[in-house]
């Protein structure tokens, strides 16, 4: 028998569907893995509210501990790249999936799905930005390769965690940055993060979104899919570019081949969870360098693992602010 630890579970229950409950979990239950982990803080993302409220299928093995992402201090390592003491940060790499995630206070994790933590972040900072604001990294270095070099940039789901760091990054870096949301509450808090220019929710999401609009945007970056993401491609300059990151108001995208063989506008799927440790490593790097650290802190509020359950129903009514971490480790 080893040490007891918290954990938030999915397990099947009699009836073949999944829930979630907190567990006393014994360190002889953790999967093998070359590093372990004393986890500090893990965080809230969507996916994070799909999988604990069971509203989305986000586990594929079972007892599946949650939390896509997590930072800590390793406490043992079978990888020459970690040794005990190190700090570091993991974000997807199927954590939550087939991985026990971040949402207990022990983790043991496949190396290369662990990066160092750069020196510019404490712990906390490290999963204030977590899995969301990793994939708003992503997005904005995938509009420079595709040669996005200035202009306006609209960020959709601006309120939310990819849209709250991707502001931040984008303001940094000289764009030009519209914030869409549907929160008018919010207007200040955009603005404050480096946003020029607000575009109400509804402007975006139009029920029959037309092949091609004027043109406007240079870039962008999408939390949202359906009609928000048809529209802002048919809005989207010659030659721009709209990373792709997510599906908060739905995943069907009723476009057409317009806006690609017309205007040679490109469609950029973003990806956190398959990632070369390369390239993981070169988004944390670049964070390091272009997250402005007091945007990133006025985005963020803390909770802990008793939280989850309430705020992963928040999130998925997009109720929830910026960043949201959570305190696992004492
Ligand atoms: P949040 O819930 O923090 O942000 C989503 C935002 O989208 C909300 O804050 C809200 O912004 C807006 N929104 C919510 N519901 C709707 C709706 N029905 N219609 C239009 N807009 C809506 O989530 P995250 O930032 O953590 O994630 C954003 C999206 O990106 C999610 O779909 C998530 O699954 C996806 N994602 C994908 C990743 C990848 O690897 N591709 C990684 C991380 C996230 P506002 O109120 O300002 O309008």
């Amino acid at each position: 028998m080893g040490e007891t630890f918290r954990a938030i579970v999915i397990d099947k229950d009699a009836e073949g569907g999944v829930a979630a409950s907190f567990r006393d979990l014994d360190s002889g239950d953790l999967p093998a893995g070359e590093v372990k982990i004393d986890v500090a803080y893990s965080t809230l993302n969507y996916k994070d509210g799909l999988a604990v409220t069971g509203r989305g299928r986000i586990a594929r093995r079972y007892p599946m501990v949650c939390g896509v992402d997590l930072s800590g201090t390793v406490t043992e390592s079978a990888s020459p790249d970690f040794r005990p003491g190190d700090r570091v940060v993991a974000c997807g790499g199927w954590m939550g999936e087939t991985i026990w995630g971040g949402y207990a206070e022990k983790a043991s994790l496949p190396a290369d799905i662990v990066v160092p933590l750069p020196d510019a972040f404490d712990l906390r900072q490290a999963m204030a930005i977590g899995t969301a604001g990793f994939t708003a990294m992503l997005a904005v270095m995938a509009l420079e390769g595709a040669g996005v070099e200035d202009g306006e940039i609209v960020v959709t789901g601006a309120g939310g965690g990819v849209g709250s760091v991707a502001i931040a990054l984008l303001a940094r870096l000289g764009y030009q940055v519209a914030a869409s949301t549907g929160r008018p509450s919010l207007h200040g808090y955009l603005g404050d993060l480096g946003a020029a220019t607000i575009v109400a929710r509804e402007e975006l999401d139009n029920e029959q979104p037309k092949p091609l609009e004027s043109e406007r945007w240079a870039g962008g970056v999408d939390s949202v899919g359906g009609n928000t993401l048809a529209t802002i491609l048919a809005q989207t300059r010659s030659h721009g570019a709209i990373a792709a990151c997510g599906l908060a108001g739905g995943v069907r995208l009723p476009t057409t081949v317009m806006p690609f063989i017309l205007r040679g506008v490109s469609l950029l799927g973003i990806n956190s969870v398959v990632l070369t440790a390369a390239r993981r490593r070169a988004a944390w790097a670049r964070l390091a360098t272009d997250l402005d650290i007091a945007k990133l802190d006025a985005m963020t509020e803390e909770a802990s693992l008793d939280d989850v359950p309430r705020l992963a129903e928040e999130i998925l009514a997009g109720q929830v602010r910026g960043r949201t971490v959570i305190a696992v480790g004492g």
